[in-house]
């Protein structure tokens, strides 16, 4: 039930840390939470490719300087299509983790050629890196990914939908049967009016809009999703996206 005092916050729920390939390694979780706080976000999710293991120094952070840090991730599926974990706590995060990498095929990352997968401490140094190659498809399907996600008690978002490349949409087509989606996520160039035009047929899911900071100039003037919500915590973001009430969430 929505508290009474509900107000509006400001969320993203789609920063990757240094660990994916991609990110730029200052990714680091001081620079997300200091950076985060000095575009007043309220609440973040750290979602890397199939990993969540920087997710714990960047909550620890969060804790210590005052922003909720929830854990997460960007899995990608058989079909290559990018699925948001969001989960409750760390431990739910990390054993879905284990659980993902079981159908990770453990081909060796080559930093040269994708980038480092850097793990950081909470002093903001590079303490090791993850030698299993993240940037690939796990060998489960959207259906069965999506499912685990719940299984472990975590939310189902289809990652920038709009996009030609790894979304939901540009894979499949469509949201299969079997596939619990909370919400649908747009990438921070477009616009909630384009959406309505574009993708008529998702208009029943709840739609953010997510900043997936891969260096911290993405978070700088990022998207800003505002949600009428009570505290900036996973009870009440699940409330919020159950709640499917479109007036409860601005984007663009
Ligand atoms: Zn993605
Ligand atoms: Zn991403």
């Amino acid at each position: 039930m929505l508290s009474e005092v509900a107000k509006w916050l400001s969320i993203d729920l789609h920063i990757h840390t240094g660990a994916s390939p991609c990110a730029n390694l200052e990714m680091s979780p001081w620079n997300i939470v200091r950076m985060a706080q000095l575009e007043n976000l309220d609440l973040i999710a750290i979602t890397d490719h199939n990993t969540a293991a920087n997710a714990d120094a960047v909550m620890k952070i969060g804790r210590k300087l005052g922003l909720t840090v929830l854990a997460g991730m960007e899995v990608q599926t058989q079909e290559e299509v990018h699925l948001l974990a969001v989960f409750p706590e760390l431990d739910a995060a990390l054993a879905f983790e284990e659980f993902i990498w079981g159908h990770l095929p453990d081909v060796p990352n080559r930093p040269e050629f994708f980038g480092e997968q850097a793990l950081y401490n909470m002093e903001d140094c590079i303490v090791g890196k993850i030698e299993r190659l993240l940037l690939q498809s796990v060998a489960l399907g959207v259906e069965d990914v999506g499912n685990s996600i719940i299984g472990f008690g975590g939310l189902v978002i289809a990652a920038h939908i709009n996009r030609r490349a790894y979304s939901l949409i540009s894979q499949l087509g469509f949201v299969p049967r079997g596939l619990l989606l909370h919400a649908v996520e747009v990438d921070r160039h477009y616009s909630h009016a384009k959406f309505n035009d574009e993708y008529r047929f998702l208009r029943e899911y709840p739609v953010l809009q997510n900043s997936d900071a891969h260096e911290l100039s993405h978070l700088v003037n990022g998207p800003k999703c505002r949600a009428y919500m009570g505290a900036p915590c996973f009870t009440d973001l699940k409330e919020l996206l159950l709640a499917k009430d479109l007036k409860r969430i601005r984007i663009g």
